[in-house]
């Protein structure tokens, strides 16, 4: 193989916004027409055609993904334990069964409403959470009503159990789609499997309007609430007459023009996404590594993120304190420090794997449950089979690839070839 000594000429982002001129024209429109609010034609338009992508009834565009969790999330703790009480928030205190390998924006919303995360253990075939974990959970705390669940780097999770298991416990479901919109399970979107959903036009998504999300939703009433909420939740009086705390969360009609632009184009960068897996999937062959798994069966992600994982017995020493990591290098093996400092050093951005929320300093007394039962492991020290804490397995053992859709086979070639050193 060819010595690199050189960088890549252009840097390669992990996910980065790829524009497509239509959005300036919208935003143009926006401007000209002085609908420079969170009100006009662009957010009309890209409710309506993200509702009918989807295969949901309604959609409210807001600020953002989180801002959407946080409405949808008030939204279920409403319907379960009454009007939110000011101060103590919507879930006053209860437990909320969530996602633990995630973005934290899929769980400090529950925190907003005053309620307690409890993280459920991942399983290894989507990356997603656990139904068997989650099945543990509710042994543990029958009283749960919510769960909070992430379809990690655009891959469908286990959608059937988890909505079993909720319809035996009577439990609410938001679906965090933030990563994984046009991805779909046995036909369906995700983002339309929940009691809610939501998806995220944040700037490194699979289409993005520099910032922004979405409330997805089959009830007027919810959405009508949503919207009410997310505009400081005026009442209908002639004056500013509030029976309920607001937010100011709704989308720009700006940023909807952005929005509206990328649509058409989410397929494409799907396909482009795919191909990026797939062009990995095979330079990567013959290393002790995997991609990241989907159910080929009954999914189609969208391949937002390509993510490997190193097989364990190909594992260099790594280890990782809260701020720090270190590793040494051996021959044959390696670890994510190394790669992802390779990535660096040769100009490419990788990223390591979402690392779980139960080993999070800020969530430190919040409960973790895995197949297992109830758990505190939370060290960053490698954890043996009898523990069995996955999530922090997959975090130690894999790593996101650059997967932007911009990247030329030539540069990706130049990724894959840089590790397959890394295993020299
Ligand atoms: C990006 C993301 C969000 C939040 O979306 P924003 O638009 O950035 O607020 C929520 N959950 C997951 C899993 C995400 O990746």
């Amino acid at each position: 193989m060819m010595d690199r000594k050189k960088p890549l000429k252009n840097k390669i982002w992990l996910s980065s916004p790829t524009m497509h001129g239509d959005e300036i024209k919208y935003v143009n429109e926006a401007y000209e027409t002085n609908w420079m609010t969170t009100a006009g034609a662009n957010i009309d338009e890209i409710e309506n055609q993200i509702a009918k992508k989807i295969g949901c009834e309604y959609t409210v565009a807001l600020a953002s993904g989180t801002t959407s969790l946080h409405l949808a999330i008030r939204l279920a703790g409403e319907k379960l334990y009454g009007k939110t009480v000011v101060g103590k928030g919507a879930l006053n205190g209860h437990k909320v069964f969530c996602s633990d390998m995630t973005f934290c924006a899929t769980v400090n919303p529950i925190t907003y409403e005053g309620g307690e995360p409890v993280f459920i253990d991942t399983e290894y075939e989507t990356w997603n959470m656990d139904p068997e974990a989650l099945e543990k959970a509710f042994e543990i705390y029958p009283e749960v009503k919510l769960i909070v669940v992430a379809h990690l780097y655009g891959t469908p999770g286990k959608i059937d159990e988890i909505q079993a298991i909720a319809k035996k416990h009577k439990a609410l479901i938001v679906e965090d789609a933030a990563e994984s919109f046009g991805a779909t399970y046995k036909g369906k979107q995700t983002g339309s499997f929940g009691d809610f959903g939501c998806i995220s036009f944040n700037g490194n998504k699979i289409i993005t309007g520099s910032s922004g999300g979405m409330f997805l939703t089959n009830s007027l009433e919810d959405a009508n609430k949503v919207r009410k909420w997310s505009t400081q939740a005026r009442e209908n009086a002639p004056w500013y007459q509030h029976e309920e705390i607001g937010y100011n969360y709704r989308m720009s009609n700006v940023i909807a023009g952005v929005v509206r632009g990328q649509i058409p184009y989410l397929e494409e960068h799907i396909t482009q996404k795919k191909t990026i897996y797939e062009r990995y999937k095979k330079g990567l062959k013959g290393l002790p590594v995997k991609m990241n798994p989907f159910d080929a069966k009954n999914s189609e992600p969208n391949f937002w993120l390509s993510c490997m994982i190193i097989d364990e017995k190909a594992m260099c020493r790594q280890t990782r304190d809260d701020e720090e990591a270190l590793y040494v290098g051996e021959h044959g093996k390696s670890c994510p420090t190394e790669i992802l400092e390779t990535l660096a050093k040769f100009n490419a951005e990788g990223r390591p794997i979402w690392k779980p929320m139960h080993a999070q300093p800020i969530f430190r007394n919040n409960d973790f449950i895995t197949r297992n039962g109830l758990g505190r492991a939370r060290t960053n020290a490698y954890i043996d089979g009898s523990v069995k804490d996955v999530g922090m397995d997959i975090f130690r053992r894999g790593l996101c690839l650059p997967s932007d859709n911009k990247m030329a086979a030539e540069e990706q070639s130049v990724i894959i070839e840089l590790i397959h050193k890394c295993f020299e």
